[in-house]
């Protein structure tokens, strides 16, 4: 579960403060699926960093699978989000001198032993990518690397996926495929947070918001 109360994120930039995001109240059930939408600087990004303890909220409480996540420090926050949160990129973030089943054990902190090796190659087999195990994320196509950065997300076994644009860099095809994965992560009882401009998530979704300027709006124009 996911609980936001009253949170704000406000960044000094030299003597000017930037609101990111203002009075958010958000609630996201176990199991459930939120998509949010938004213009470019609307604080989306922002809002899934404080939701995945990558940032600190400025006031507010952040609550996640009953921690506090909020009063933790940057230690607490780390810990907390190897073990609870996965985190999937527009842009992938693969590390491109590691291949494909390289970059996927790294989530576990290259744990050599064959159990994560074995959960590795799982993942890679669900995601349509056997054969592409010992590739470097140069050789593949876009909707390729976004599969591999799922794979990686998932491979600790989170409780809750974020997604920030995931489909943004991909043709509607590959873009549907990623949704689709994200879809069977909350499937079997995940909880999906994803940012994104297309429709085709809105047919899993139990939450759409909208944000404006920071906030919440109801009835985006
Ligand atoms: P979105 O993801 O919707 O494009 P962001 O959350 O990235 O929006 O940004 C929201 C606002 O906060 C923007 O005005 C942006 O310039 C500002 N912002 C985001 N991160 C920082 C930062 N680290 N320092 C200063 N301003 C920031
Ligand atoms: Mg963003």
């Amino acid at each position: 579960m996911v609980l936001l109360e009253n949170v704000s994120k406000t960044f000094r930039v030299g003597r000017n403060e930037v609101r990111a995001i203002q009075n958010i109240n958000l609630h996201v059930r176990q199991g459930e699926f939120l998509v949010v939408r938004g213009p470019s600087g609307s604080g989306k990004s922002t809002l899934l960093l404080t939701i995945g303890g990558m940032m600190r909220p400025t006031t507010g409480r952040v609550t996640v699978n009953n921690q506090e996540i909020s009063a933790m420090n940057e230690l607490e926050r780390a810990q907390f989000r190897a073990k609870n949160i996965g985190f999937v990129f527009q842009m992938f973030h693969l590390i491109p001198y590691l291949n494909v089943l390289e970059n996927v054990l790294l989530a576990s902190g290259f744990e050599r032993n064959a159990e994560s090796r074995e959960r590795a190659r799982e993942l890679l087999k669900n995601l349509g990518l056997s054969h592409r195990e010992f590739h470097k994320p140069a050789e593949l196509s876009a909707g390729e690397k976004q599969r591999t950065a799922i794979a990686r997300a998932l491979m600790n076994r989170p409780s809750i996926l974020l997604a920030d644009e995931p489909t943004g860099n991909l043709d509607p095809e590959n873009a549907e495929e990623v949704i689709r994965h994200l879809h069977e992560f909350q499937r079997e009882g995940g909880t999906v947070i994803v940012v994104t401009h297309g429709h085709s998530a809105d047919q899993y979704a139990n939450q759409i918001v909208s944000l404006r300027g920071g906030e919440i709006v109801e009835n985006p124009s």
